[in-house]
């Protein structure tokens, strides 16, 4: 019986890491194919070793053994939560999208909308004007230049910015007659059918809205939107070219992604137009919401320490558009997941990582009424104007953006489980990808420069 179990434990062993091994390979995880390689060689060896031992006291050491992988395995799996809910967690008050860095970049010296911004919030100024000092999102000059993936993602905002006045548009006076439920599944499923990785229904409230617009010609108008729902959706960033970050390719990415999430988004509103109701798309450069804010809401995901939102099995490594629409709809009762936040204020993976020091290694602090994080978004909007490209660098090391297989998922129900297993988890992870993972090898085909 204790040689079978000492076997059996040396073979579970062995196969579970030489899996991890050949799923590191095929995620390209060079530290962790190494690292759990060894592992599939060395762990059984103690079990195979008493198996073929006559040691004396074999069978006490065995039972000893096993009862601590017993135990182990007890506390890890036992469900321990104290996550809960710390407080309200809607901002207090409407965000000006005039304050935003996207807002702030598009103000050019010597024009009234420059002279009146800074006159209102003298304070952005100096801090500003640093950052204008540097070559630039996407210039020829920044420390990322990259000739093909910058031209490749700045051929992808110039077809997201064609596509901005299809947003809105004309209502079908004819209604269609068919339930919320019904409209709410075929979205959901045509979605999915568009490339949404997921798609999600809430009540539209004021704090989804910016109080002003920042950009483009809508800038300065008071956002007015009385539609009842907001439908969220994310499409997945590649994790090969995000893992490139803060290099070219995940520009590339980003610029993609836009794209993608807001045709689906523009399709969509357009479908509901026809159906006989108001829609309006929210897209890339045009948005009238906080699409987290709304995604979360939605039930699509929680908010992390990065401020991004981090859904249950890509993490942040997602972009998303909506849309908001008087369309009867089913809408997703929510169901928080306070689990993410408690991960977060352990791991500050991303934190550890940013070139900037953008996110905060601190506890979360009150901001407008809520208990969060908050970004330093000046300081990450710098060093884009230093890299030339939107970095990226937090979202690929969070380890929750792990690709959506088995191995992964199992170790994300883990962290949803249990306090003591997102301990492991996260020692887990430090050790397999590292604790600062360096970026990954830009793919030869997107890394030549003219000769
Ligand atoms: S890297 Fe860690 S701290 Fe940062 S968002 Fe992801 S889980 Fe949270
Ligand atoms: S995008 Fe880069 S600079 Fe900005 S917060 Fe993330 S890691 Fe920091």
């Amino acid at each position: 019986m204790i040689n079978a179990c000492l076997i059996s434990i040396s073979l579970v062993l062995f196969f579970f890491f030489s899996w991890f091994s050949l799923v590191s390979i095929i995620e390209k995880e060079p530290l962790a194919f190494k690292r759990s390689l060894l592992l599939a060689i060395i762990l059984p060896l103690p079990f195979i070793l008493l198996f073929a031992s006559s040691f004396q006291f074999k069978e006490l050491l065995s039972l000893i053994l096993f009862g601590l992988i017993v135990l182990s395995i007890f506390a890890l799996l036992i469900p321990i939560n104290f996550s809960k809910n710390t407080g309200c967690e809607n901002p207090q008050s409407q965000i000006d999208e005039r304050n935003t860095m996207f807002s702030r970049r598009e103000l050019t010296n010597k024009t009234e909308k420059f002279e009146s911004y800074y006159k209102n919030n003298p304070e952005y100024l100096a801090i500003d004007n640093d950052w204008r000092k540097k070559p630039g999102l996407m210039s020829e000059k920044s420390s990322m230049y990259s000739p093909l993936a910058f031209t490749a993602a700045d051929a992808s905002f110039f077809t997201i910015e064609s596509l901005r006045n299809q947003v809105t548009g004309d209502v079908n006076t004819t209604k269609k007659n068919f339930s919320n439920i019904e409209y709410t599944q075929f979205i959901k499923k045509w979605s999915k059918k568009l490339g949404a990785i997921n798609m999600g229904v809430c009540e539209l409230q004021k704090h989804h809205l910016y109080s002003y617009r920042g950009r483009g010609k809508e800038y300065g108008n008071k956002v007015e939107n009385n539609h009842k729902y907001a439908i969220a959706f994310t499409v997945e960033m590649d994790k090969d070219f995000l893992a490139t970050g803060p290099a070219g390719p995940t520009l590339m990415e980003s610029a993609q992604q836009y794209l993608n999430s807001g045709i689906i988004a523009i399709q969509v509103a357009k479908f509901i137009r026809e159906l006989g109701y108001e829609a309006c798309a929210h897209i890339d450069g045009d948005y009238e919401v906080v699409c987290p804010l709304v995604a979360r809401d939605a039930g699509l995901g929680e908010i992390g320490r990065m401020g991004l939102l981090m859904t249950p099995k890509l993490g942040p490594r997602i972009r998303i558009a909506v849309v908001t629409t008087n369309l009867p709809l089913l809408i997703n009762k929510r169901k928080p997941d306070y689990t993410v936040q408690s991960f977060c204020a352990i791991c500050k993976k991303c934190a550890n990582v940013c070139p900037s020091q953008a996110i905060s290694k601190n506890n979360k602090i009150e901001i407008e009424g809520i208990n969060r994080w908050q970004i330093n978004q000046e300081k990450c909007f710098s060093y884009w104007c230093t890299s030339g490209t939107d970095c990226g660098r937090c979202m690929s090391v969070c380890p929750y953006s792990h690709p959506n297989n088995l191995l992964h998922n199992m170790v994300r129900w883990g962290i949803k489980n249990s306090v003591i297993f997102r301990h492991f988890a996260l020692f887990m992870d430090d050790f397999f990808y590292g604790r600062k993972p360096k970026p990954a090898k830009i793919p030869a085909w997107l890394n030549i420069f003219p000769k």
